[in-house]
């Protein structure tokens, strides 16, 4: 590819709404453009990344023995009343009528379309085990669409479902792609867990998530360094013990100090005065003010009197920041914070809160809360400022860092991660509520086994982003690279021999199977460097007059911190 004839448009300023470093630089990278909430078009460039992404999932989704169709995005409602998910499934589901009023679907994944196909074609055991996949453009209505790609609303994902004729075939389905699942990201070269996800009404262990490690992740995951046990938030805490537990071992920002109740800790670490006859103490943040409007920018401490009665409340300040609204009584707070009503020791959020604070971000994870009385309130607070961005707030947890680990082998740490698959378990839920049957070895009629397992194609590369990117732009693994190697003459307009150096290398690049671009945009070595940099091409070869006059080219990976000199002649085997 010529840079001339490709399409190059980058950016010196990310978009105000680009919170994480991916959105940034994919957005001034000229790889994607925003069209709505949640709604991106991929530009030249960066559909040449997802293309990448596609071909890899592609060619293991086959080694693995799936078979690939393509199934409507626009589906009738009538499949998803059969499974009731049509009422069920929520505001993230995007309906829509056609001009005769009848309901359909924007496929949010396709469970019942496949079972459709499947109860119509698979009529005998002999045709078990099948395993089909499609990648394809899927519409979730997310309550908060952000991180442009991370969490679109439109978005592609590669949604395969699994066959059998019983659960312990239907388990050997689901071994083959979970293998199939780590080479995949094996091959994207990035650094990625699988852990054990929450596998509802099923039950089992037969779920997994595939989560690549950042900062910047949406789900917190809980694993042991010296054990192989890992598993997401959700799953470690259904394991862990209920009820009151013990101060965690581990220091984090504050532990509690003998003799001082840890309300009275918290109360001094935040500067707000601690009424004598406070016995609990909960940290608390809603985007609400005082008229129980959203505004996103409260922060309340509450703090709680009386023993687990909770009937009187106490609104401290958070230094700096506004203090909202109050609660007349404990049922008030477990209505408005989907508490587990009637605590002792640890609650419980049922959703996850994020502070947001004076457009300064303030961090709480690990937090506080519990009756106090010795052994049983909580430790492990985390109350900070001018934290990395994108600060997101775990739910109050009853899992923190420094517990023994579920198997006995040490202590966990938890850490952050990006969903970017997921391997799941169905059993007979679709096929049952479908009626797909198959006729068994004896001739009698069977529900299908099934398993589902999805890749987020386009959440990918902005998760690649997220764990590899400097401060001049984007570093992408070679796999998965808009282009692995651009060739930057310096000057060619005015040097015929740098000219022709480019064109040569070029053409014997193309040749041997290389996906290399040539700017030849005439762009000054600065802008034109910036611009690689930027867009995070991972090899780049500079051709100037002074180098060729001595037989040299220059070649430097995207971490280099210098440029290496190689021989004219042998560029194209040292790429190699
Ligand atoms: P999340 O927990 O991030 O909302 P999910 O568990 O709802 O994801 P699944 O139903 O498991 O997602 O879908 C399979 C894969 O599709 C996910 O592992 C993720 O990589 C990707 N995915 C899900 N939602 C989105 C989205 N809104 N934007 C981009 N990719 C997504
Ligand atoms: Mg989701
Ligand atoms: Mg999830
Ligand atoms: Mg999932």
């Amino acid at each position: 590819m010529k840079a001339s004839q490709f399409f190059i448009s980058t950016l010196k300023e990310a978009p105000a709404d680009a919170e994480v470093v991916s959105h940034q630089l994919m957005t001034r990278a000229g790889m994607i453009k925003k069209l709505g909430a949640g709604i991106y078009s991929y530009m030249p460039m960066g559909l040449r990344v997802i293309r990448k992404v596609e071909a890899i999932v592609r060619e293991e989704m086959n080694r693995a023995g799936a078979v690939e169709l393509s199934m409507p995005v626009v589906q009738p409602a009538e499949l998803w009343q059969e499974t009731g998910r049509f009422e069920k499934m929520g505001p993230e589901l995007l309906r829509i009528k056609d001009r005769h009023e009848r309901d359909y679907v924007v496929q949010p994944t396709s469970e019942e379309v496949i079972t459709d196909i499947a109860r119509q074609e698979i009529k005998s055991y002999k045709q078990l085990p099948r395993n089909f996949y499609q990648i394809q453009t899927k519409f979730r209505d997310e309550r908060r669409p952000r991180f442009g790609l991370m969490r679109g609303r439109e978005f592609t994902m590669k949604d395969a479902y699994s066959f059998d004729r019983d659960p312990a075939a239907a388990k050997t389905s689901y071994q083959v792609m979970a293998q199939a699942y780590r080479r995949i990201f094996d091959r994207f070269g990035l650094t990625y867990r699988a852990v054990a996800a929450d596998s509802g009404a099923i039950g089992g262990d037969l779920s997994e998530e595939f989560q690549v490690i950042a900062a910047t992740g949406e789900d917190a995951i809980v694993y042991c360094p010296g054990s192989d046990y890992a598993a997401n938030m959700e799953k470690a805490e259904a394991l862990a013990p209920a009820g009151p537990r013990p101060a965690a071992t581990q220091a984090m920002t504050m532990t509690p100090t003998p003799g001082k109740s840890t309300c009275a800790a918290v109360a001094e670490l935040l500067g707000v005065p601690l009424s004598t006859t406070v016995k609990s103490l909960v940290l608390a943040t809603d985007p609400v003010n005082e008229q129980g409007e959203a505004t996103g920018s409260q922060v309340w401490l509450l703090l709680l009197r009386g023993d687990h009665g909770m009937n009187e409340v106490k609104v401290g300040k958070v230094p700096g920041l506004d203090a909202g609204f109050r609660f007349a009584s404990a049922a008030e707070i477990d209505e408005h914070f989907g508490c587990e009503p009637g605590y002792l020791g640890p609650i419980k959020l049922k959703k996850p809160v994020k502070i947001v604070a004076d457009r300064e971000v303030v961090v709480m994870s690990d937090w506080i809360c519990g009756a106090n009385a010795p052994d049983f309130h909580l430790t492990g607070v985390n109350w900070g400022r001018d934290l990395p961005e994108p600060a997101l707030v775990a739910d109050l947890r009853n899992v923190v860092e420094g517990d023994a680990s579920p198997d006995g082998r040490g202590v966990l740490a938890i850490e952050r991660g990006i969903e970017i698959g997921h391997v799941f378990y169905l059993g007979t839920k679709y096929s049952r509520a479908m009626n797909a049957t198959f006729l068994d070895v004896n001739g009698k009629p069977q529900f299908m086994e099934m398993g589902c397992y999805g890749i987020g194609i386009t959440r990918l590369p902005a998760a690649a982003i997220e764990q590899n990117h400097d401060e001049r732009g984007i570093i992408w693994p070679d796999a998965i690279a808009p282009f692995t190697v651009v060739v930057c003459p310096i000057g060619p307009d005015r040097s015929p021999d740098v000219k022709a150096a480019a064109d040569k290398l070029y053409e014997e690049l193309l040749a041997a199977g290389v996906d290399v671009l040539l700017d030849d945009r005439g762009e000054r070595p600065g802008a034109m460097f910036a611009d690689w940099e930027l867009i995070g091409v991972p090899h780049r070869i500079t051709i100037g007059d002074r180098g060729l006059k001595e037989g040299q080219l220059e070649y430097q990976h995207r971490r280099d911190a210098a440029a290496t000199k190689v021989g004219v002649h042998d560029m194209v085997a040292f790429l190699s």
